[in-house]
């Protein structure tokens, strides 16, 4: 069986040429946890997961799995798997032999690697399918098949590189359920890049939000979205505005803010404004206002209270926020 084991990244680098695509990131990653790494494209996501697995090598710094540096060990050594964004499964081979396959490198007898194979694929809910050829299946499936492949070798960790991407919507939260559960029934890490902050929130325990290279803020998403800690981490996971106050900028959430009559005096806590755009919404309708201090603010409202006094764009009105919900950022 997997044996889950500690990750941790001690001031790793990664360096092509002149690029600095990772700088001195240090990072903790306990047995058991579902990691994602979330960031805009280019911030160094994948470089990161790259040389976790083994398939870059650090340019500074130490990878320490489990009580090893691995750093100077290639990838079948690890005891990491990686599935990739393009599934890359062998289009001669059956469903069989492509989640085998790994196992006849490492020399197992054909009895043996048939049966693992075959114990996985029915964790994945494709045992069904073992005798077909990928091009014979949907997306979904062949998704399963590669989750298959990489998990066949007992990893301690799984890396996934933008899993979900190639999928439709609705495909895609319906997989995410099931990576985060198949995470909980092995009970190995996963660590799973993405750009999507709703697929991290949805699945993370711990988040981690990188940009240019460093991690602006790692915690649960909770924490993360609750006290973002840059102004970064605010834009990039949404829902919240940042004001400029005396001093530096605080964040609030579009949804901690109220609005209040534009009449009563302003306050430190108040913002006057103009609506620029009403969006329902369905349970909510997010409202955007311009401001002269802040520029564009987002509010979101509870429908019912949006249509006891609905507004209309052109419209005057303030927002005002409780002094505990404005977060100073750094
Ligand atoms: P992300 O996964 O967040 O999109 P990457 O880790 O792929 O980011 O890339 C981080 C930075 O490193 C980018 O500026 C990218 O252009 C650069 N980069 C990535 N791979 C290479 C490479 N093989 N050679 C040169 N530069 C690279």
């Amino acid at each position: 069986m997997s044996q889950p084991a500690d990750l941790e990244l001690a001031s790793v680098s990664k360096k092509y040429g002149d690029t600095i695509a990772v700088e001195a990131i240090n990072l903790k990653i306990k047995a058991g946890t579902y990691c994602c790494l979330l960031g805009p494209s280019g911030c160094g996501k994948s470089s990161t997961l790259r040389m976790i697995a083994g398939h870059e090598l650090v340019s500074d710094g130490d990878i320490v799995l489990g009580p090893r540096v691995v750093n100077d060990d290639p990838p079948a050594k690890r005891g990491t798997a990686m599935m990739f964004q393009s599934y890359a499964l062998f289009p001669h081979l059956s469903v069989l032999d492509n989640v085998a396959f790994s196992l006849k490198m490492r020399g197992e007898t054909k009895a043996v690697r048939h049966e693992r194979a075959r114990a996985m694929l029915e964790t994945v809910d494709m045992e069904a399918y073992a005798e077909r050829l990928p091009a014979q299946l949907s997306g979904g499936q062949q998704q399963r098949v590669a989750l298959a492949r990489a998990l066949v070798t007992e990893p301690s960790i799984l890396l996934l590189d933008e899993p979900l991407s190639a999928l439709d919507p609705f495909l895609r939260i319906r997989m995410r359920a099931e990576l985060k559960r198949l995470q909980r029934d092995l009970g190995i890490s996963f660590i799973h890049v993405t750009h999507s902050q709703e697929e991290a929130m949805a699945l993370a325990d711990l988040v981690v939000v990188m940009n240019n290279g460093v991690i602006e803020q790692s915690g649960s998403p909770r924490d993360v979205f609750n006290a973002p800690r840059t102004k970064f981490v605010a834009q990039f996971i949404g829902g919240h505005n940042v004001v400029p106050v005396d001093g530096g900028e605080i964040s609030i959430r579009s949804d901690r803010l109220k609005i209040v009559d534009p009449s009563e005096p302003s306050s430190p806590t108040s913002l006057a404004g103009t609506v620029t755009g009403i969006e329902y919404q369905g349970s909510t309708v997010l409202l955007t206002l311009v401001t002269e201090q802040a520029g564009d603010i987002s509010v979101t409202l509870p429908e019912r209270s949006f249509f006891e006094s609905p507004m209309e764009t052109g419209e005057k009105v303030s927002v005002a926020w409780a002094s505990e919900d404005a977060h100073a950022l750094a």
